[in-house]
């Protein structure tokens, strides 16, 4: 539960550079002007939901050198260095961290990072009185990496904050867990993603797609932003849901070749076509409602126009609820070719009858 928080909490959190994440923003700026900052926070959430983002904006206000009340000030030497991840007191572990030179991203951290980064925790900060170290990907530590990691958790050096960043905490050992702050981070509201990117200059219709399309991971909404590329795959995934919903045969093919792309470790993309396909149905119930000006995709908005006059609202509602419930079986690893044929099966037939 969230704690209300009082007027100076809320003021002093308008200082740290994240969206949302209100609650967790507040309890970790309590625990500094308290002086109670823990040894170890557990940072989990989806990626691209900001998690690594608070970990940096933490570590800021612990190595920030203006006074304490305006940490992080976000321009003094220790913030710009956090910032571009050099400061001589922040360590960053991660996985791609952790493969050095090599080619190919490693798919776990090894014992030999964690040993170094333990000789690193030992020596007393340079500069502040903090030295912060974030574990990105901590759920990929080998099992040897996270005995030794535990070793330093249960003595931690007093001027260590070590901050590690899982998706979900049920992959880390209890051992490990019990020893953390656990900060849990949900998504973002959709309105609090679209105002984030209008501020930064996206064109409202644009900004409205990608916060639906996000689903509250505000990391993951800056990032297709900036991305062309990503966000014209995202416009042939809605082209191809509009061609799913007008034809029962379309959608059959496509759902077994998403199947197979899916057995062929292709996850993301299928994943990314589900989620188009539930903001198509909800687009057609808004039309379906006459709240036209609230559609996500407004380019296809002719197109959605003539299938929302297929089907009544009860029939679009039953089409959105299988949608979701597909992407929620998919998350539990059923069998999926016969999820995505199950759901194009149960979307309501496109005959004309209404
Ligand atoms: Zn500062």
């Amino acid at each position: 539960m969230r704690e209300p928080l009082h007027e100076t909490e809320r003021e002093g959190s308008a200082r740290w550079p994240v969206i949302g994440h209100e609650a967790a923003v507040a309890a970790l700026e309590r625990a500094v002007r308290r002086g109670q900052v823990s040894h170890a926070y557990l940072i989990s959430g989806p990626a691209g939901i900001g998690r690594r983002r608070l970990a940096l904006a933490f570590a800021q206000v612990l190595l920030c050198q203006a006074a304490p009340a305006e940490r992080p000030c976000g321009h003094c030497r220790g913030c710009v260095r956090v910032e571009r991840a050099v400061h001589p007191d922040l360590t960053l572990l991660s996985l791609e961290a952790a493969g050095g030179e090599r080619e190919t991203r490693p798919t776990r951290i090894s014992i030999d990072a964690v040993r170094e980064l333990r000789a690193t925790i030992a020596l007393r900060p340079l500069e502040g009185d903090w030295r912060v170290i974030v574990i990105d990907d901590a759920d990929r530590l080998s099992r040897d990496a996270a005995d030794a990691l535990l070793k330093t958790l249960e003595e931690p050096p007093p001027f260590a904050v070590l901050i590690l960043i899982v998706e979900d905490v049920s992959s880390l050992a209890e051992t490990i867990r019990s020893r953390c702050q656990q900060i849990q981070l949900g998504p973002v509201p959709s309105a609090t993603v679209r105002a984030a990117l209008e501020a930064r200059g996206v064109e409202a219709a644009q900004a409205a797609l990608i916060a639906s399309l996000t689903r509250g991971r505000i990391g993951e909404a800056f990032r297709l932003a900036a991305d062309p590329e990503a966000l014209a795959r995202h416009q042939e995934l809605a082209e191809a849901g509009v061609q799913m919903l007008s034809d029962p045969l379309v959608a059959l093919g496509r759902a077994r070749q998403l199947a197979e792309n899916y057995r062929r470790g292709r996850r993301a993309q299928v994943e990314a076509q589900l989620a188009v396909l539930a903001v198509l149905w909800r687009d057609l119930l808004l039309l379906r409602y006459g709240l036209g000006d609230l559609v996500v995709h407004a380019g296809l908005r002719a197109r959605l126009e003539r299938l929302a006059r297929r089907w009544s609202s009860t029939e679009i509602l039953r089409g959105l609820r299988a949608t979701c419930q597909a992407m929620a079986d998919l998350e539990t690893n059923v069998q999926v070719r016969l999820a995505l044929v199950a759901l194009v099966t149960q979307w309501p037939s496109p005959d004309p009858s209404h």
